[in-house]
């Protein structure tokens, strides 16, 4: 062995070291839908003045720590109430992380139905937390009693659900919800990833269970360069939570065209109406073909 791979060997966690890396294929020249990118652009008028806001960006300092511009829309955006507050990550992988890394030490387990988004296994694994996926019915409902048994035996530290699932499309019902939350005495975790894409919304949860975490992100709904991750939670369980984010997580660049985009968000969600209108139209066509199983979905894929 090389001298490097001894040293890594010997410095490096096993888990890491047993990891394969989470590899991003490389797709040009083809049409890319697996990331569940927004395919639309803006126009050109709409360019210039997100370009012409980009101009007042001062690169040569640090970001607002916590992102104040956004923050305000968001909390005007979603009428959040006394109590609940927001978190921004690079993209809600970077709170997925963070929220993985808080709760190491308990050394209980993070659950997630299964399949779900790859992430929650991904970085357990990396941080050697246990991780404990229930297996979905077959129709992509949950499997509420394997979850609550589950629960009690494990007693998880974390509870992962995203409704709209990535990659089944399909909502949770607020009675299986409610089972698994009333279950629970860790953190659950709503991800919210395909919100734009569905009528079901979870942000109700926030104001009767302070252990319940609502996660949301616009990479799906048009901006996934720019990498913004947001988490709405009370306020007490994201200042605890708040002391393991990075000072300047979210950059200057994003900052600004997050707060333009939002100035702007008719625009993305005319994007999302036309993205959902479409989606009919898919199941409806491929419907029409005996050979296949087709399953309405909620996200946009
Ligand atoms: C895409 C996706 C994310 C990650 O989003 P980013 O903000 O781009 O990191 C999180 N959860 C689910 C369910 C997703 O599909």
């Amino acid at each position: 062995m090389s001298d490097i791979s001894n040293r890594l060997t010997r410095l490096l966690s096993p888990n890491v070291l047993a990891m394969n890396a989470y590899r991003v294929a490389d797709s040009s020249g083809m049409l890319k839908l697996d990331a569940m990118e927004n395919p639309y652009t803006w126009d050109e008028a709409m360019t210039e003045d997100w370009l012409a806001t980009l101009k007042s960006a001062q690169i040569n300092r640090y970001p607002d720590p916590s992102a104040q511009g956004i923050k305000h829309r968001l909390l005007e955006k979603y009428s959040i109430r006394d109590g609940v507050d927001v978190m921004f990550g690079n993209g809600s992988d970077e709170l997925i992380q963070l929220l993985i890394m808080a709760v190491m030490s308990s050394n209980k387990a993070v659950i997630a139905p299964s399949p779900s988004f790859v992430m929650y296994k991904v970085i357990a694994d990396y941080l050697d937390v246990p991780f404990i996926d229930v297996p979905l019915h077959d129709d992509f409902s949950l499997d509420v009693e394997s979850m609550v048994t589950c629960i009690h035996k494990e007693q998880p530290a974390l509870i992962f659900l995203a409704t709209p699932n990535n990659p089944t499309g399909t909502i949770y019902s607020d009675s299986d919800l409610t089972r698994i939350i009333e279950a629970s005495d860790g953190l659950v975790v709503l991800d919210e990833a395909y919100t734009a894409f569905t009528d079901s919304d979870q942000l109700h949860w926030l104001s009767r269970y302070p252990h319940v975490l609502v996660m949301r992100t616009f990479s799906k709904v048009g901006l996934a360069g720019l990498r913004l991750g947001f988490m709405l939670g009370d306020e007490q369980c994201l200042h605890e939570l708040d002391k393991l984010r990075l000072p300047y997580n979210i950059n200057t660049l994003t900052q600004l065209s997050v707060e333009f985009a939002l100035d702007n968000f008719s625009v993305l969600d005319e994007q999302a109406a036309q993205l959902v209108a479409q989606r009919a139209f898919l199941f409806e066509q491929l419907n029409q073909f005996d050979a296949f199983s087709c399953f309405e979905s909620d996200a946009n894929f």
